[in-house]
């Protein structure tokens, strides 16, 4: 475990010589999330000369004079009640379809089935398209329109590709979606219906990132890949925000976290980095496990290993469509936040994930997508190994809605 000063990748690097300034709002630069070189905001970025991802730094001592957990009593209930810590400089950039701000719910009834004594579910499901991607997707697509960009596209495992295809319609801007053949349909049909171009691959993610970058050039698309662009990390943050809100200013001891490309994990730790610097925390910190399939699980296996990145992994499959990520371009981040944060990462199967799925919704009425069903098997076995004390306070991410995985009861009679 290294400490968390200058080395490789805090979220946070001190910053000495920034000579940018800073427009209307508090954005002061894009930082390296590996190298700390600093770009100038207000242009079109992607990654950073040396390969790795670029994250926003902002003015937070000024963004602190007005954004206050009692000044947010009076904000709109969407993630732009946070508009001093997101990029977009220019208010009529925004596209919104009232993404963010989903409920905290305190689960009770399954709770003491388990046990615990707190045990609270974020429901992203109740977010435009299903899922939370549709936070990193309305804040990289209002930066999109802020910047100029007409023609965006994506390698998607499913459900990020929907929530491009309707903020680009929103924004009236032209979506590109690639996405493996099987792709849950849903994710399919309404990125077509949203009138993305949906190109679909034989292969996963990886391949559909490939294809994209073979035609990139020839097209002009703009690659809004996450953490290939700075912005969609900026929509996921906010879940960290809202959390601590939620729970009054107070930090949870445990999330569970159901972890693709990592970007909602990455984002989770940059907002609880800046909310220190903002003054709304301490220096107390939650426990972050990373629940993957084993069918797929790079971060598990590298973290177990002890290793720094994480190797591709090869016939990657699983029922949790958002999970079958082989290779995270944020691995290194995704590590060392795990580490730094004296969490953990965890693989559960694919039975565990239909039943976990099962037990939510008949005891908390919770339809849950596959890839947040994932973190109750995972927690269950992380308070068996004693990993996760039961007085704790507990917080399991359902990053969206079963019902977008219905092919998944195709096999199975209703009753
Ligand atoms: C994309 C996705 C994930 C994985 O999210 P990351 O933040 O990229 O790790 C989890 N659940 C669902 C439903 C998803 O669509
Ligand atoms: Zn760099």
């Amino acid at each position: 475990l290294r400490d968390g000063t200058g080395t490789g990748s805090a979220l946070l690097f001190p910053m000495r010589d920034l000579c940018y300034g800073h427009g209307p709002m508090n954005v002061m630069a894009l930082v390296c999330s590996r190298c700390q070189r600093t770009y100038p905001p207000g242009r079109v970025a992607q990654l950073c000369a040396c390969g790795k991802p670029l994250l926003v730094r902002y003015d937070l001592e000024r963004a602190a004079r007005t954004l206050t957990l009692s000044a947010l009593v009076r904000r709109e209930p969407t993630l732009w009640r946070y508009r001093e810590v997101l990029p977009v400089e220019d208010e009529a950039a925004i596209v919104s379809l009232g993404e963010g701000f989903t409920p905290l719910l305190n689960c009770r009834r399954l709770a003491e089935h388990l046990g615990v004594r707190t045990l609270y579910v974020k429901d992203e499901s109740a977010n435009p398209t299903g899922t939370f991607k549709a936070r990193g997707m309305a804040v990289a697509v209002s930066m999109a329109r802020q910047l100029g960009l007409k023609r965006l596209a994506v390698p998607s495992a499913g459900n990020a590709g929907g929530a491009l295809a309707a903020y680009a319609a929103r924004a009236g801007l032209e979506a590109y979606v690639f996405m493996p053949r099987d792709a849950p349909r849903a994710n399919r049909r309404e990125a077509e219906l949203y009138g993305a171009r949906v190109v679909l691959v034989d292969g996963l993610i990886t391949d559909c990132a490939r294809r994209l970058a073979e035609e990139q050039a020839e097209r002009g698309y703009f690659d809004v890949s996450t953490l290939k662009e700075p912005y969609r990390v900026e929509g996921k943050k906010t879940m960290g925000y809202e959390l601590v809100e939620q729970l009054g200013g107070r930090v949870p001891d445990v999330i569970l976290y159901p972890t693709g490309g990592g970007t909602g994990l990455i984002g989770l730790w940059k907002a609880f980095e800046e909310m220190e610097a903002l003054g709304w925390i301490g220096r107390e910190r939650p426990r972050l496990f990373a629940v993957q399939a084993s069918g797929c699980a790079p971060i598990v296996r590298a973290f177990h290993e002890g290793k720094t990145e994480a190797e591709a992994v090869p016939h990657a499959h699983t029922i949790a469509a958002g999970l079958r990520v082989p290779r995270a371009l944020g691995d290194f981040l995704i590590l060392d936040i795990l580490r730094r944060s004296r969490g953990g990462a965890i693989a559960v199967d694919d039975e565990e994930i239909r039943e976990a799925m099962r037990e939510l919704a008949h005891r908390e009425g919770l339809f849950v997508c596959p890839e947040g069903a994932a973190c109750l098997p995972a927690l269950k076995r992380l308070l068996a190994q004693g990993e996760i004390h039961p007085d704790e306070c507990i917080v399991l991410f359902n990053t969206g809605s079963g019902l977008k995985y219905l092919d998944l009861w195709d096999s199975e009679p209703a009753q």
